[in-house]
C-alpha cells in the first residue's frame, strides 16, 4: 500500500495498525475503512515507527507484541516524537494480556487506551471514537495557540514582527549564523518626514503610508529575510548570510523599490515617499551581537539623514572594516 497516497483532503482520518497477526490485521482493517478511516497496516514493530515517522497519523492501534518493537516500546518512541513534534497521538493498546501489571505497564508506556482480545467490533468502535474526540479537541487547541502566538507576535497596523520578535529573531539568527559561521545583513530604515505626513494628510494617511512601504519591503526581500517594527516609523530586516557588499546593494534596491511608490490618498494626491536607512552586517564585527549590529545601523541611519535622507548608507564600508568593532 503507497502510504503517501491518502491525505486529510480526503476528510478520513488515518489509524496506523501495528499488528503481525494476519487475521486480527484483515478483520481490523475492514472494520476500520467500512467506519470511514483509512488504515494503515503493518506487521512489525519498526515499521510502524518508519510509518509514523513519514506521516502524520492521529491514531494508533498497537498490538503488545510483535517483532522488531514491542508495542509498550512503540507508543515511549511515538510519545517522544509527539513532544518534540509538540503534537498528540492517540493510542490504543491491542491485547490479549489482560493482567492489572501489563494494563499499567502499558499505561505507564504512554498508551492512552487499551482493548483486550477478542474484542466485539462495536467496542473498538466507540474507543476510536473517544480517540477521535480527544484529537479533535488537541487540533483545536494547537489552532488558538497558534492564532495567539501570531497575534503576540504581529504588529496589528503593518502585519509585520513586533519589535520584541524581530529582535528574538535578530539573537537565533546571529546564533545561527555564528554556528555556521555565516554572516547576518541588518537594515534599519526610518521613513522621511513622516511626521509631515501625519501633520499634513492625518494619522489615517500616515498608516496607510506605513503600510504601503512595509508591504512594498516585504514584497522585495527573500523568502528567508525577516522583517519587523522596530518601533514608530522605523523597520528592521534581517537578512541571513549577508556580507556587507551584500546588504549594500540589497539596501540600495529596497531604497529605490519604495522611492517609485506613488501611494494614492483621498481628493486626488498621491504620495511619494521615501526613507532613509543604515545597514550593516556581522562581517563586519569578531563577535556581533543583536545590540551591536543595531548600533551600528542607528549610526548610519543618523548619517543618511543628515546626508540628505532617501538613502542607505552600509556602516562600516567595506574597505574600512576594524575587526575590533
Ligand atoms: P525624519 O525624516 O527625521 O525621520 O522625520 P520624521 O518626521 O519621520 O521623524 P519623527 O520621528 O519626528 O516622526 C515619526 C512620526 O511617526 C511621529 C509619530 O507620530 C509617527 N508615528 C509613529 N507610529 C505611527 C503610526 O502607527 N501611525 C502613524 N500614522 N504615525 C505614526
Ligand atoms: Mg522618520
Amino acid at each position: 500500500m503507497d502510504i503517501n497516497s491518502f491525505s486529510y483532503r480526503q476528510k478520513k482520518w488515518l489509524v496506523l495498525v501495528a499488528e503481525d497477526e494476519p487475521i486480527s490485521q484483515r478483520i481490523i482493517a475492514k472494520n476500520l475503512s467500512d467506519w470511514g478511516y483509512e488504515p494503515i497496516v503493518v506487521s512489525d514493530g519498526r515499521k510502524a515507527l518508519s510509518v509514523f515517522r513519514q506521516q502524520r497519523i492521529p491514531i494508533v492501534l498497537l498490538d503488545w507484541m510483535m517483532p522488531g518493537l514491542s508495542g509498550p516500546e512503540l507508543a515511549r518512541q511515538i510519545r517522544e516524537i509527539d513532544q518534540k513534534k509538540r503534537k498528540y497521538t492517540y493510542i490504543i493498546l491491542v491485547t490479549s494480556r489482560d493482567k492489572i501489571q501489563d494494563i499499567s505497564a502499558g499505561f505507564a508506556a504512554g498508551v492512552d487506551d487499551y482493548i483486550t482480545k477478542p474484542f466485539h467490533p462495536l467496542e473498538l468502535k466507540s474507543r476510536l471514537q473517544a480517540g477521535m474526540r480527544i484529537i479533535s479537541l488537541e487540533r483545536q487547541l494547537l489552532n488558538y495557540q497558534k492564532k495567539l502566538e501570531k497575534l503576540a507576535t504581529t504588529d496589528s497596523l503593518l502585519r509585520i514582527k513586533t519589535r520584541r520578535q524581530i529582535l528574538a529573531e535578530l539573537n537565533s539568527e546571529l546564533a545561527r549564523a555564528e554556528r555556521e559561521q555565516q554572516n547576518v545583513g541588518l537594515i534599519l530604515v526610518d521613513i522621511d518626514h513622516f511626521k509631515k505626513i501625519n501633520d499634513t494628510y492625518g494619522h489615517p494617511a500616515g498608516d496607510k503610508v506605513l503600510k504601503k512601504i512595509a508591504r512594498q519591503l516585504k514584497k522585495n526581500i527573500r523568502q528567508y529575510d525577516q522583517i519587523g517594527r522596530y518601533g514608530g516609523d522605523e523597520l528592521i530586516i534581517i537578512l541571513p548570510n549577508c556580507g556587507l557588499s551584500e546588504v549594500s546593494s540589497i539596501s540600495q534596491r529596497l531604497c529605490q523599490s519604495v522611492a517609485k511608490l506613488k501611494i494614492p490618498l483621498e481628493n486626488k494626491i498621491t504620495i511619494q515617499p521615501t526613507l532613509s536607512g543604515g545597514a550593516t552586517s556581522s562581517e563586519a564585527f569578531t563577535r556581533a551581537s543583536p545590540q551591536s549590529l543595531i548600533n551600528a545601523c542607528d549610526k548610519a541611519l543618523y548619517q543618511a539623514k543628515a546626508r540628505g535622507r532617501n538613502q542607505i548608507v552600509t556602516y562600516p564600508q567595506k574597505q574600512t572594516i576594524a575587526r575590533s568593532i
